[in-house]
């Protein structure tokens, strides 16, 4: 058989060409006019000798470049090698290196890195928004913009096998060395179809918050081709501001606010300094725990349903939600999504899977339609990670008889006080019901005497001033005595990655010594 992501670009714009399809800086692209632009920029690559099975490698933000450069490589039927937006020139020419790319195409504010990367790698690199005239290296830099005006526009899509690669996505790389995870066109096809009929039940009339990078693939999954392959509109930010969000959702009246719990937390705070609301029906909430106390204040300010979700990089991505038509369970992640099958396995068995019993707990495992290929070029890795037809989570939880799946915490996140194991995501739960906190981080810093001691980060919420002490005080009423925060610190803001997750990894630094 055949088929293609690109399907989902190519086909709103042939029912739907008049319809709004982003939102961005003050102007409307509709679906005709970027199916347009997308087959110029395919005629282009095309040119650059890009089909079948190339590797395009794109730096580009959340602007309307990144769904044309998206959609016109995987219309020639060539691999997406997206990369992590703050990464620097080392970490870019990892990436072009280990995907073996045959083109880079960054955007011209990124070219500070993508231009040594490229250089440093061997790999073609084309720019978009970049002015006319540039040089880089004495050169002339090659804009897609002009090669695409020159060129001649592709027709048609060119269909592959559905198991073909469409993705390599680099997971982020808090494990370790970044590995790339292969996803098939089936795979996302089969991911998209299944959450618009079950877990986000998008209508065309639609305008969804795309504010989620869509380099990752929540954003790219959740927001882009979901939105699309249902004709929605998507009014898109590159940079999450709070405040600009919220604006943003107002003038266009989004329907759907799709972020990660960081962005939830902003929000709320942003709800807090205008009386103007977005019409949301429901909002969707993925990529890290979300602590219930921060739904509740989200459903209170925005008078819109909250629906978790679970998944990663390597699982295309959601493995489960909790969908619109079951019972909402605040602090689960809802049940398996259709087709996918989600379980316990006794986390300290390596080389096989032994499964556990209803409400155990232990490591997330999954297996279904949507597991990546593998990692690209690491037999070794692949082979630890699925098991058995098993893809091993590295995440704590449990599923109890009626399938509901909970989320602990991730195994390598766990901290162990003399002896005791304390959950990060559980201790945060409880900081986000202080009345003062808006949100919060718990890490783990070495400890001579406890092994690890439990410390945490506290953004005060706004206008409010948190004391310290008055916090481990607090907290120490709420939680045993092994689980509380010994240290906090009150912060402005937690450090977060460009997909807006907290990166715990910088707080150990910056508190660890
Ligand atoms: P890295 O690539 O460095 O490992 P990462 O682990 O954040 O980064 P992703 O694929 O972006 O990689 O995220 C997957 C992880 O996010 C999951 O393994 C889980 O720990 C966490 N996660 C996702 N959704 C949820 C959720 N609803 N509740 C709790 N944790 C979640």
């Amino acid at each position: 058989g055949t088929l293609s992501i690109a399907a989902i670009l190519a086909e709103s714009a042939r029912r739907r060409p008049d319809a709004p399809a982003l939102h961005f800086m003050g102007r409307t692209v509709k679906y005709g006019e970027l199916w347009d632009q997308t087959r110029a920029y395919a005629g282009a690559l095309a040119a650059r000798g890009i089909g079948r099975g190339s590797r395009v490698a794109m730096l580009v933000p959340n602007v309307p470049d990144f769904p044309r450069v998206y959609y016109a490589a995987l219309a020639l039927g060539a691999v997406i090698v997206p990369i992590h937006l703050l990464f620097k020139a080392d970490e870019i020419a990892f990436v072009l290196e280990d995907a073996e790319a045959d083109l880079l195409v960054a955007a011209a504010p990124l070219l500070v890195e993508a231009a040594p990367a490229a250089a440093r790698a061997g790999v073609p690199l084309v720019s978009v928004l970049a002015p006319e005239g540039l040089e880089i290296g004495g050169h002339p830099l090659p804009r897609l913009e002009a090669e695409a005006a020159q060129a001649e526009p592709i027709q048609r899509y060119t269909s592959v096998n559905p198991l073909d690669a469409a993705t390599i996505l680099y997971t982020s790389g808090t494990t370790g060395t970044p590995k790339g995870a292969v996803g098939s066109h089936l795979a996302m096809v089969e991911q998209v179809h299944v959450s618009l009929i079950d877990s986000f039940p998008l209508r065309s009339d639609d305008v969804v918050y795309g504010g989620l990078p869509f380099f990752h693939s929540f954003g790219q999954m959740a927001v882009l081709n979901i939105a699309f392959r249902r004709g929605a509109a998507i009014i898109l930010l590159p940079k999450f501001d709070p405040d600009e969000a919220l604006a943003l959702l107002n003038q266009y009246g989004a329907t759907v606010f799709t972020a990660v719990p960081t962005n939830f937390a902003g929000m709320v705070e942003a709800a807090g300094r205008t009386a103007y609301r977005p019409p949301l029906r429901y909002a969707v909430s993925g990529g890290a725990a979300l602590p219930v106390a921060l739904l509740e204040a989200f459903e209170r300010a925005f008078g819109a349903q909250v629906h978790e979700g679970y998944g990663l990089t390597e699982t295309a991505p959601s493995c489960t939600f909790n969908k619109v038509d079951e019972p909402i369970r605040p602090g689960t992640v809802g049940t398996p999504i259709w087709g996918v099958d989600v379980a316990v396995a006794d986390p300290d068995t390596e080389d096989r899977i032994d499964l556990l019993g209803p409400g155990e707990l232990g490591e997330i495992v999954v297996r279904g339609h949507n597991l990546m290929k593998g990692y690209l070029g690491r037999p070794d890795a692949t082979a630890q990670t699925i098991v058995d037809g098993w893809f091993r989570t590295g995440d704590l939880g449990t599923v109890d008889a009626e399938h509901v799946v909970t989320i602990v915490d991730r195994k390598k996140d766990m901290i162990i006080r003399n002896g005791y194991n304390v959950y990060p995501t559980e201790v945060e739960a409880v900081l986000a019901r202080h009345p003062h906190v808006s949100i919060a981080a718990v890490f783990g810093v070495p400890h001579e005497t406890h092994g690890q001691e439990v410390h945490a980060a506290v953004v005060p919420a706004h206008g409010a001033a948190v004391d310290a002490a008055e916090v481990v005080a607090y907290m120490k009423e709420k939680v045993a005595a092994y689980k509380y925060p010994r240290v906090v610190h009150v912060v402005e803001e937690l450090p977060l990655g460009a997909s807006g997750k907290v990166l715990k990894r910088a707080l150990v630094e910056e508190y660890g010594s």
